[in-house]
């Protein structure tokens, strides 16, 4: 941004006070901007992680999990309990209830919001995990162990499930398709992760509806009924965009903004970031939709140096990472397997630790790792360089991955 552009009053406004929007102030204030810069969030809380809410918050381990930020210290102006519910880009101004808000350049990092499921929405005992509230309501639950249905068998719902088993309660996990992980992996290799719930004592039932919640229990569309002290609803998330709907702004048909490679929107001024925007991936040919922490933590760099060159310098096309804490493993991943044209076991799925890689034309494609944090390491570096690799190497886990390399 120019000179000039410092002096006005509006300066930069990112709409959304999770990880990205955070991560976007800091990096604008740690690349130099000095003019006014506002972070617009409608939750109340002090803005905090999410995964530690599926993990140590839930399990009361952590009291909560807030940003060691001094927004004061640098000059971030935080408006909290602030949800934004219009924008105007002719005006360069959005509405909020407080009033109007004028932006120069706009960040929308307003995340994404948890699919509900059909008719289960107040009924008493059901909920989702995706906010601090959520978390908080579900804790003293928790505490008193009682029968928990969780409905969909996705990353939260795994999380989640370990979680009710620490805290002994019963467990029943219901999915609908024929695995866990069906949207993330593969089922040869989801197979063996189905195990890990057996072995943690929660029952795990694939291929199966819920037709309906009632307070107390769980009706199953084969006629099946499942007690329910407690039901958490994990189907899945959408980008939390409702309210661009009809302000110039391009969404895609996954309700995502439609970002460009530097991760500028359809409007000129108007970038984003995180949960609730699509980039297109030159090393993926793919349009990507990220919806984990490390694209929280790696995009909001691009868009600062972009917004501060005041012209796009920087592409936005990372090896997406994420991890999962379920059952007691580590489950990492890295890069995007679909379109690879080759599969590999390192190790054996029966052990406690194992990796599966994904090649494409001789190079690392993708890689998940359970419980092998070098491997991942080492993958991710490999599927960054897009070394050509030996695929009887990589199958080989006394190998270090590296040294798979042609
Ligand atoms: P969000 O964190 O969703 O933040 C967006 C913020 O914008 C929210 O606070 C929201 O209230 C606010 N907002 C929305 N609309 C408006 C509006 N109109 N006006 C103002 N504010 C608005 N990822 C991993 O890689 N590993 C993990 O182990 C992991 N664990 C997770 C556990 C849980 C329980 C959850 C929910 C997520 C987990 N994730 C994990 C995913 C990761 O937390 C998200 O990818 C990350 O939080 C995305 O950050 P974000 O800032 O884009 O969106």
């Amino acid at each position: 941004m120019s000179e000039q552009t410092e002096q006005t009053q509006s300066g930069i406004v990112i709409v959304g006070a999770g990880m990205a929007g955070v991560q976007t102030a800091v990096a604008l204030r740690e690349q130099g901007w000095t003019g006014p810069l506002t972070l617009l969030g409608a939750e109340p809380h002090q803005p905090y992680d999410r995964p530690p809410l599926s993990k140590a918050v839930l399990l009361g381990k952590a009291e909560d999990s807030a940003f060691d930020v001094d927004f004061e210290g640098l000059g971030i102006e935080l408006r909290l309990g602030t949800e934004v519910t219009a924008l105007r880009a002719a005006d360069h101004e959005l509405d909020t209830e407080a009033g109007p808000v004028p932006y120069e350049v706009l960040v929308l990092a307003t995340g994404a919001e948890p699919l509900t499921l059909p008719g289960a929405e107040g009924v008493p005992g059901v909920h989702l995990l995706r906010t601090l509230d959520d978390a908080a309501r579900l804790r003293p639950v928790l505490a008193t162990a009682p029968a928990a249905v969780v409905v969909g068998a996705g990353w939260i719902g795994a999380e989640f499930a370990t979680a009710a088993r620490e805290a002994g309660c019963a467990v029943t996990v219901v999915e609908a398709a024929d695995r866990v992980l069906a949207g993330a992996l593969p089922g040869e290799v989801a197979a063996p992760m189905a195990r890990w719930y057996e072995e943690a004592g929660a029952e795990l039932l694939t291929g199966t509806k819920v037709a309906s919640v009632e307070p107390g229990r769980v009706l199953l569309a084969d006629g099946r009924e499942l007690a329910a002290g407690a039901v958490v609803v994990g189907i899945g998330a959408r980008p939390a965009t409702g309210w661009l709907a009809g302000s110039g702004v391009e969404l895609g048909p996954d309700g995502a903004v439609v970002a460009d490679a530097h991760l500028r929107t359809s409007l000129p001024d108007v970038y984003a970031v995180g949960d609730c925007a699509s980039f297109p991936s030159a090393r993926y040919g793919a349009r990507l939709l990220v919806h984990h922490w490390d694209n929280a933590l790696q995009g909001p760099r691009v868009v600062a140096a972009n917004i501060l060159a005041g012209e796009p310098v920087q592409v936005y096309d990372p090896v997406p990472y994420f991890w999962s804490e379920q059952f007691g493993r580590f489950v990492q991943y890295a890069g995007h397997h679909a379109g690879a044209d080759t599969l590999l076991w390192r190790g054996d799925p029966a052990e406690p630790t194992w990796s599966v890689c994904w090649l494409r034309d001789g190079a690392l494609a993708a890689l998940l790792a359970v419980g092998r944090p070098r491997d991942l390491a080492q993958g991710r570096k490999l599927i960054e360089t897009g070394t050509p690799l030996d695929p009887a190497r990589v199958g080989d886990p006394q190998t270090p991955l590296k040294s798979a390399a042609l």
